[in-house]
């Protein structure tokens, strides 16, 4: 068969490839025919620079000789190996690896293919645990079937994970597919609940969560949230010492907590996992995006050894987790996420964030003082920056209007590729970006900002 065409594929893509949160009918082609370090290049060779790490994935860069040559080196040995009772011995490297580098108490990892599957386990094991925990409290075991999550929260597209997602335009629609779940306000530190100072904020929020758990907590099994960042929220930044107080909570009333760091682990608040950052270890801990760099689909639920225990047991008893993926633990994806590992090491890659951490932040004091800049939030390399109608009164533009969009936009046409989420225009480049590259991308933004808040 000929090569097809670039007008062909182009056509392909817009006809028949389903793309994921894409509106079909007005869908324009933007095929990456290849990548290298923190640039994509499309089919016509134009360059951008990769603002959004390929989704929130990338970490090193693309095409980094450590891991592209990690991968190659498993393709000699096997590419894939089932992981229902057997493994290869790269993804038995791999769990070792992660509970070396998890927050200490994590001592046990099943392996799946995504975000939402990592997901998926860590609530049916929450589950689980409590129908067949030894000794359970006679008052609460069976009751505990009920789980807490927070508004707008996004943890995956399947019906798990949509069910203790809170995102209406996302979720709305599947409602009658769901299950109930016990919600929370989302602890947004910078839209707060009226009659809510900034310095109340933290008090505010978590006397709602004691609130809850002290009345429901019977009846709950886990409580799941994204720590310090609600990512597909739009960056919606957590006021400081909520996840530890969460934590203390979940603890006091016999909850289990679930940290979903699809989004914010693997560096990219600053430090390895986000949970380090207020000394807090969860009970259930999902990995995805960056754990292979950005190269290859795997993920990963880690869970203390308290509720690994209660899944032990004669086959008869039936406290097997029924539960696996076929491509779960491939060892493909493993090598790669061994690779990503051992460059975070030999390129000192998170001390090497401080100064870029740094330099963002210093971009974004400057974005936050724009008349239709309503708040420029940041942790680590994650930004997201806001775009409103009335920065007095924080109202935001229609959505319709599709401003952030639109200055994503503009900043494709001087060369930055960016996905923005509503109004909020996201930043989040791999951790290998330089600050040259970095000053590019915000330069870029700060022009599309300029142009598409001038319009009416
Ligand atoms: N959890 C969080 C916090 C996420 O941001 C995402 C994806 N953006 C997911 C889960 C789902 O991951 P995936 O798309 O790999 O299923």
């Amino acid at each position: 068969m000929s090569e097809p065409t670039v007008e062909e594929l182009k056509r392909w893509d817009r006809q028949i490839y389903w793309h994921g949160f894409t509106q079909m009918a007005e869908h324009e082609p933007f095929l990456v025919e290849r990548a290298e370090g923190c640039s994509l290049f499309d089919t016509e060779g134009r360059e951008y620079l990769d603002g959004v790490s390929s989704l929130w994935c990338n970490i090193h860069g693309h095409r980094h000789r450590r891991i592209d040559d990690a991968v190659r080196a498993q393709l000699d040995r096997v590419a894939h190996c089932t992981s229902l009772g057997a493994g290869s011995p790269t993804t038995v490297e791999l769990a070792k690896r992660l509970v070396d580098v998890a927050p200490a108490g994590l001592e046990h990892v099943f392996f799946s293919d995504s975000g939402s599957t990592a997901v998926e386990v860590a609530l049916k094991i929450a589950f689980q645990y409590f129908q067949q925990r030894e000794d359970p409290r006679p008052d609460t075991r069976p009751e505990k079937i009920k789980f807490v999550a927070l508004d707008q929260a996004y943890h995956g597209d399947t019906l798990g994970a949509v069910s203790v997602g809170g995102m209406e335009r996302f979720h709305a629609t599947y409602r009658p597919l769901l299950f109930d779940v016990h919600r929370l306000p989302t602890p947004d530190a910078y839209r707060l609940p009226e009659g809510v100072s900034a310095d109340g904020a933290l008090d505010h929020y978590l006397a709602g969560v004691e609130a809850l758990l002290a009345e429901h907590h019977r009846e709950i099994a886990a409580l799941i949230l994204e720590p310090l960042v609600q990512g597909a929220a739009g960056m919606i930044m957590h006021p400081p010492g909520y996840l530890r107080g969460v934590r203390e909570l979940t603890c006091k009333y016999d909850v289990l907590l679930i940290a979903d760091e699809v989004a914010v682990g693997m560096g990219r608040t600053g430090t390895m996992f986000a949970c380090e950052q207020e000394d807090v270890v969860p009970d259930l801990l999902c990995l995805a995006k960056g754990i292979t760099g950005g190269y290859l689909p795997l993920a990963a639920t880690l869970a203390t050894d308290e509720v690994w225990q209660a899944f032990l047991g004669d086959y008869s008893e039936l406290k097997t987790f029924f539960h696996g993926h076929s491509y779960g633990g491939n060892p493909l994806a493993a090598a790669a996420a061994l690779a990503t590992f051992d460059v975070f090491e030999e390129e000192a890659t998170l001390e090497g964030l401080k100064p870029k951490i740094a330099r963002l932040g210093e971009h974004l004091c400057r974005l936050a003082e724009h008349p239709h800049v309503g708040n420029a939030r940041q942790r680590g390399l994650m930004a997201g920056i806001e775009l409103v109608d009335n920065k007095a009164t924080g109202t935001p533009y229609a959505w319709e209007e599709r401003r952030g969009l639109a200055v994503c936009d503009h900043a494709r046409s001087l060369g930055v590729w960016l996905r923005p989420l509503g109004d909020v225009v996201v930043v989040m480049p791999p951790l290998s970006i330089s600050l040259d590259q970095l000053d590019r991308i915000i330069h870029a933004v700060e022009q599309g900002i300029e142009v598409v808040t001038k319009k009416r």
